[in-house]
């Protein structure tokens, strides 16, 4: 049972005059949507966003639900911008990680799309999950622009993909395990703008209560400038299903849709931004960059080496029992002529058995054979060595009976003295 802790805050910052930010924390689902468009729009964008998404996810806790909540909130927001012209154009960012069942196990599945962002802290190190859907850092990943230049660039707040913008959306989406001692941030660009990523990972670190921490990051970005709306939701790992079986594994990205996507400019926020020329967007999804370093453990695969290992081992010990078993022997029991099963001196662990007490000892059979039945007489069955019991029974009989009936020799000397006698 994944057990989790969090904590959250929002923040109209300290230049902008309302929050179009939202989150949403519900102990399965956790959101944060950035709005954008319109005097009202950008919030409207960003709140109905999170309902679509909750209202989609409550029916099933699965990825492709996840993934279907994500499309569902952009069709939600879509749908209401159509029909209110004040709306017209309006979007939002949303970025989402939901407890999930895959294959009877709970993991944790988390969408994306626009640049709020979702970071993994994992053994104190702090890596982006999620890739941002805008120009500037599509140019970073495919090394039209080096991160440097990227953070002050004048086009960062161009998107390439956000809900709401057109009828349908793609979604990035990537499974990870819960892994107990984990801590996953969700955040909107108003954080990331004011705080450099080190600073959130000292933050993260340094404050264990998630609440705390949500809290400290939120009065960072303020005290750095706060110019943007600020959300950030903090989610620890408590316990795992297997803490138990300690796993984390590489996030998968499920998303292959390479086609390009329409950018989305921000114009509440950046007004009137133009389409930069310098560089175009790379068309290509990448991997996340910031795979998580630890590996399943219980992979099918494993699973499966060691059902065939127990197999053979179970395999060579029915061998073993089969061949320690599968043979008798005549033998004796202090003096008791006695039948085993199993062979003489034992094999490996399989010691032999007393299976027959005959009647008979030693005083009943031929002396030459004692020795023989010392070592153990071999015999291919029981019954055959109850046959071999019964024919040295009977071959002592029949030689005490052949010496009874036989006269004694006659001794020379005695015969002379009784010539002479006579
Ligand atoms: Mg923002």
């Amino acid at each position: 049972m994944t057990r989790l802790r969090w904590g959250s805050a929002t923040d109209v910052g300290r230049v902008r005059a309302n929050n179009q930010d939202h989150v949403l924390v519900t102990g399965s689902l956790f959101a944060v949507a950035d709005g954008m468009g319109g005097h009202v729009g950008g919030e409207i964008a960003s709140q109905t966003a999170i309902n679509a998404l909750q209202k989609e996810f409550e029916k099933d806790s699965s990825i492709d639900s996840l993934i279907k909540s994500a499309k569902n909130a952009n069709k939600a927001v879509w749908q209401r911008s159509q029909k209110e012209a004040n709306l017209k154009g309006m979007g939002t960012t949303l970025t989402a990680v939901g407890l999930i069942k895959n294959n009877n196990e709970e993991e944790l599945g988390i969408v994306n799309v626009g640049d709020s962002r979702a970071y993994l802290l994992q053994n104190g190190e702090l890596s982006q999950i999620t890739e941002d859907h805008s120009l500037v850092e599509e140019a970073v990943r495919s090394g039209q622009l080096s991160a440097e230049e990227a953070i002050h660039h004048s086009s960062r707040h161009i998107l390439t993909r956000a809900i709401g913008i057109e009828q349908d959306v793609e979604v990035d989406n990537w499974i990870i395990l819960p892994y107990k001692g984990d801590r996953i941030l969700l955040c909107s660009d108003g954080l990331i703008n004011e705080v450099d990523d080190s600073h959130i990972a000292q933050i993260l670190r340094e404050h264990k209560d998630p609440q705390k921490a949500a809290d400290f990051l939120v009065e960072k970005a303020k005290s750095n400038g706060g110019s943007d709306n600020i959300s950030v939701v903090v989610i620890d790992i408590l316990e795992d299903e297997v803490s138990t079986k300690a796993t984390s594994t590489n996030p998968t990205s499920l998303s292959v849709d390479s086609t390009p996507h329409k950018n989305v400019i921000d114009d509440l926020e950046y007004p009137s931004a133009a389409p930069i020329s310098s560089f175009t967007p790379s068309k290509n999804k990448s991997k996340p960059l910031h795979a998580m370093p630890k590996k399943k453990i219980f992979t099918l695969r494993v699973v499966i080496f060691i059902f065939l290992l127990l197999l053979v081992i179970g395999g060579a010990i029915g061998v073993v029992d089969w061949y320690a078993k599968d043979s008798y022997f005549v033998g004796l029991k202090k003096n008791q002529i006695v039948i085993f099963q199993g062979r003489p001196g034992g094999v490996l662990w399989f010691k032999p058995q007393i299976v027959d007490k005959t009647p008979y000892n030693t005083s009943q059979i031929l002396a030459f054979h004692i020795a023989s039945l010392e070592a153990g007489q071999k015999e291919p069955s029981f019954s055959a060595s109850k046959r071999f019991v019964h024919n040295l029974i009977k071959e002592a009989k029949q030689q005490k009976t052949f010496a009874a009936n036989t006269p004694p020799p006659v001794n020379a000397s005695s015969t002379t003295t009784s010539t002479g006698l006579g």
